[in-house]
């Protein structure tokens, strides 16, 4: 008979430590240390030449940082995680580990802010091109691949512009081109999207949001899905000789993110830890409001228009129902008559708050247009779908009906 498999959040309760902790904490403690110690020369040698496996130094490992990577593989099934500082250190760790100079990206130019900075700047200084395409365009996808496309990057809904790209219509496209596919996942938590599921080869989320409880703590997750055996990759040859289908993460492990540094802290890892243990329940309450929300004010006279893909009426409500049990994250934007009207609205709030970042427990309101796409020119900010009457609320745990009197308080 095969085991029944347990529920997500009694998977994220009884994740067991990788050695028993003396006192029997209920909590992974938190190792704030830089090194360990070891009884003998033999034992120090043997861990630094991978004979047997032990936290060395904290800036590659750290036992803290392993717990949660550990939740991180029982929570998707996965084969292996990689915690880091920040998600944006994981996007660009990933990239660097896969993709050479003079190879090229698919990606769309609907991406979260930084990212894109990353694309389209950091990037291309480093002779490595991000091809922007219309990932909605399935046709006109393929026409921009050649021999030279290593990597297909999405994002499983766009920030802000909450387009939903269909998955396996993607990932086909880039498995018969043989090319690895990444997404970032980080608008839908792990609890409501399944990455492996949809054969996409490595999964990556900013645990800032979601993951850290409520806006905690920075962090970043990169996740071999496990689709993937890595076999017949020429630029992961000497990992796969040494490390079979860990390829992906050794090379992470012990070149990329070694050599650049983006170490997560111990205290970061203990406070995302504990942040898995109420995800599904956070999740649950801010997308009830979330959807109450979007479902009350999509037809308010001063609101123009009302974007979230889980409302019935959104052209994207049946693949957010097949690809995120129909919980395609819990944010909504929506468009008032002027940047001065989102001005004079954001001010009004008493609520929500105004502030950066998503999926905090508290309500966050931001104007994209005039903060994280100042820098790019408008045209640019136009490209990529950003106008400046767009407001983005990323809805928290409040009470509900505080937030539609807030909002109706405000809107007036
Ligand atoms: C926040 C975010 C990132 C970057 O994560 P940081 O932890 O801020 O570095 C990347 N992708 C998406 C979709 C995000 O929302």
């Amino acid at each position: 008979m095969v085991a029944k498999e347990l529920g997500f959040t009694t998977k994220m309760l009884t994740t067991p430590y990788v050695k028993q902790d003396p006192y029997n904490s209920l909590h992974m403690p938190v190792y704030e240390t830089g090194a360990f110690e070891f009884e003998s020369a033999e034992d120090i040698a043997a861990a630094f030449q991978d004979k047997q496996p032990a936290h060395a130094y904290s800036r590659s490992t750290n036992p803290s940082v392993e717990y949660l990577e550990k939740k991180i593989v029982a929570a998707t099934g996965g084969r292996a995680a990689l915690a880091m500082a920040s998600g944006m250190a994981a996007i660009s760790s990933t990239i660097l580990a896969l993709v050479r100079p003079g190879e090229n990206i698919l990606v769309s130019p609907h991406l979260f802010g930084h990212t894109y900075g990353l694309f389209h700047k950091t990037l291309k200084n480093l002779c490595i091109e991000a091809r922007f395409c219309d990932l909605l365009d399935y046709e006109n996808l393929e026409k921009n691949i050649d021999e030279n496309t290593r990597l297909l990057f999405f994002e499983t809904v766009t920030n802000p512009q909450l387009e939903v790209v269909n998955i396996r219509k993607l990932v086909k496209i880039a498995k018969k081109n043989n090319i690895i596919v990444v997404a970032d996942s980080t608008i839908t938590p792990i609890n409501v999207f399944n990455a492996k599921a949809f054969n996409i080869d490595i999964e990556i989320m900013s645990s800032t949001k979601f993951i850290s409880g409520g806006g905690t703590s920075v962090g970043g997750i990169v996740v071999d899905t496990g689709v993937n055996d890595w076999s017949g990759l020429r630029f992961l040859s000497t990992f796969h000789e040494k490390k079979g289908d860990m390829a992906l993460i050794a090379k992470l492990r012990k070149e990329i993110f070694r050599h650049f540094g983006p170490t997560l802290s111990p205290r970061a890892a203990q406070l995302q830890s504990m942040g898995l243990d109420i995800l599904e329940l956070r999740v649950e309450r801010s997308f009830e409001n979330c959807l109450r929300l979007s479902e009350h004010f999509s037809d308010h006279p001063s609101i123009k228009k009302l974007t979230y893909p889980g409302l019935a009426s959104s052209e994207y409500y049946r693949l957010s129902k097949e690809q995120f049990n129909g919980v395609p994250g819990t944010i909504m934007t929506f468009d008032l008559s002027t940047e001065d009207d989102c001005f004079s609205f954001m001010n009004k709030l008493k609520v929500i708050r105004r502030a950066t970042n998503m999926n905090d427990n508290k309500s966050l309101i931001i104007h994209p247009w005039s903060t994280i796409y100042s820098e790019y020119p408008e045209s640019l900010r136009l490209e990529m779908d950003v106008h400046d009457t767009l407001l983005r609320l990323s809805v928290g745990i409040e009470d509900i009906d505080d937030l539609i009197d807030d909002i109706e308080q405000a809107l007036t």
